[in-house]
């Protein structure tokens, strides 16, 4: 893979040492781009996306130090390191500069060989932020992940079912929530095994996913139970919505070893009214009581739950 060009941005309110620091870092081919004053450097970080920034520490308004704390403090999702460009006589500020956030410092007039070197060990510092960010979104990713199915785990939906209920209840809206269980899976197990087993729970849950409106929240709360949570939606939809699910499943056909088999879910459905208060637990407990009711009566049923 041809590797793209690294981008630095050149922070300079002297135009002579803007041409000089760009032509140094042209020649030695990085793509270069400037800006005349802190807080047009600042505006230049967020679209231009440096991979690294040369800043002069003496400037009018915007002056480096702040430039290094405005991009420290942005929150930006990448790191930026930061080259301070400092005169002979501002040595002691360096520390300042230091501490406000910049990465290295050289004084001018600088050796051109010495500032491509420190260029490079903030690209290199650069590289490793990147590494360490994609590394900690993918563990973000799976923290919140089921590793079999994909969809949301357990933890997750306790979470998310917190935040929306508040939600709802500033917002005045209803949110239904439905727990759902595979009927005698266990007997899926012992008959077709537990590879089979987990094909199943794979389908079921695309099976769902497919069904559900995208601000809906599936995630598998247990062996083979799933959670869905219907925000901002009438019971009659969530109820219409379910039923379908289940009618999918039921008529979904596996591949057992030498045989086809079909399978069947129950669920039960409780809604929150934002009169109520947010309280996730009773809620989640009304579904289960709903489930509960759903398998009692045979399975393969949806349950509204009547506690009010
Ligand atoms: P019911 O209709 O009453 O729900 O009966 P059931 O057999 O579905 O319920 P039970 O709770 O007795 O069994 C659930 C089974 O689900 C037992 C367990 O081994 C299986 N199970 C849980 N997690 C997994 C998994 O990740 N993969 C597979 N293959 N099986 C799982
Ligand atoms: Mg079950
Ligand atoms: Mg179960």
């Amino acid at each position: 893979m041809k590797k793209s060009r690294q981008k630095v941005l050149v922070v300079d309110d002297s135009s002579t040492a803007r041409m000089i620091t760009s032509s140094v870092l042209r020649d030695y081919g990085y793509w270069v781009e400037t800006a005349v004053d802190g807080a047009e450097g600042v505006r230049k970080a967020k679209f231009f996306n440096p991979d690294a920034m040369v800043v002069d520490l003496r400037m009018p308004k915007m002056d480096g130090f702040q430039v290094c704390e405005h991009i420290r403090k942005s929150g930006e999702k990448e790191y930026i390191p930061v080259l301070l460009l400092t005169a002979r006589e501002d040595v002691e500020s360096v520390v300042k500069g230091l501490e406000s956030g910049a990465d290295d410092y050289i004084t001018k007039p600088f050796n051109e060989m010495e500032f491509i070197a420190r260029v490079k060990v903030l690209l290199r510092l650069k590289g490793l932020q990147d590494e360490l960010h994609k590394a900690n979104k993918k563990l973000e990713r799976l923290s919140i992940m089921d590793g079999l199915t994909g969809i949301f785990n357990h933890r997750y939906f306790q979470e998310k079912i917190y935040e929306l209920l508040k939600t709802m209840r500033s917002e005045k809206k209803e949110l239904v929530i439905g727990l759902f269980d595979l009927d005698y899976f266990k007997m899926v197990n012992d008959t077709y095994g537990h590879l089979t087993g987990d094909r199943v729970l794979k389908k079921t849950s695309e099976i769902i996913q497919k069904n559900i409106r995208s601000k809906d929240i599936l995630a598998r709360y247990g062996g083979e139970e799933f959670v869905i949570v219907y925000p901002d939606i009438e019971m009659s939809e969530a109820f219409e919505v379910s039923k379908k699910i289940l009618k999918e499943i039921e008529d979904y056909e596996f591949q057992g070893e030498d045989k086809k088999f079909r399978i069947t879910m129950s669920g039960g459905l409780a809604i929150y009214n934002p009169e109520d208060n947010p309280d996730k637990d009773k809620l989640i407990h009304e579904a289960d009581m709903a489930l509960y009711t759903s398998k009692r009566e045979g399975r393969n049923r949806i349950t509204i739950s009547s506690v009010k």
